[in-house]
């Protein structure tokens, strides 16, 4: 079977299944949205947000791109901030990074990748992994330090939206988390959580902290 046949097949066997499960659901959610979330992640196809969060349609309003990236030069991303932040009003943004980024490997690489959009796109992790290089390099295990790229990084994109207006001028502002999932375990954890007013941002790993925290 081509795999357009196999989506649109699909598709009726989940309509089938959220209809049995809940009959009125397509009903609701045809009336309108309101997400308690935005949702940053990267496009690699191993951490689909809903699924990683058991969250249904409505849920959770997403922007993925490669490396989780946050810019203000960014038409698309900003069209999706300010409309979650000022029109859904959403109580919380993540960021969530996982282990294993190709994005985040490319950055950390020396040469460029030769794919011109991408590594435009990665420009800023490139510089993360620059300010961060003394630190970067004193982990000898290579997916390690490929992983604590892609947590400086999550840090660094929660630190840039704190700084936009959109978010800072909020009439509600939201509370920012950033997250990271570890693809071999399939495990959120939570590792910088900021809001307006609460001064520096709180990296809840470095006080007491569950091996995991689940987003609601
Ligand atoms: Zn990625």
């Amino acid at each position: 079977m081509e795999f357009h046949e196999r989506v649109l097949l699909e598709n009726r066997a989940w309509v089938e299944e959220m209809s049995r499960r809940d009959p009125e659901v397509f009903t609701r959610l045809n009336r309108g949205q309101a997400p308690e979330a935005l949702w940053i992640g990267c496009s690699d196809s191993r951490v689909p947000a809903e699924q990683i969060c058991n969250a249904g349609p409505g849920e959770l309003f997403i922007h993925r791109n490669v490396a989780n990236v946050v810019r203000s030069d960014e038409a698309g991303f900003m069209a999706v901030l300010q409309y979650a932040v000022a029109a859904l009003q959403v109580k919380h943004i993540v960021v969530c990074g996982h282990h294993g980024c190709g994005g985040v490997k490319a950055a950390m690489a020396d040469a460029a990748s030769g794919l011109e959009h991408v590594d435009s796109h990665l420009a800023g992790v490139r510089d993360t992994c620059r300010s961060g290089q003394d630190e970067l390099a004193a982990i000898t295990d290579e997916r390690q330090r490929v992983d604590r790229l892609v947590e400086l990084n999550v840090i660094a994109q929660v630190r840039a939206l704190g700084e936009m207006f959109v978010v800072r001028e909020a009439a509600c502002p939201p509370q920012l988390h950033g997250m990271v999932y570890a693809l071999e375990s399939g495990l959120l954890r939570e590792i910088v959580r900021w809001e307006r007013g609460a001064g520096a941002p709180l990296f809840p790993e470095a006080a007491e902290q569950p091996s995991a925290v689940a987003t609601a």
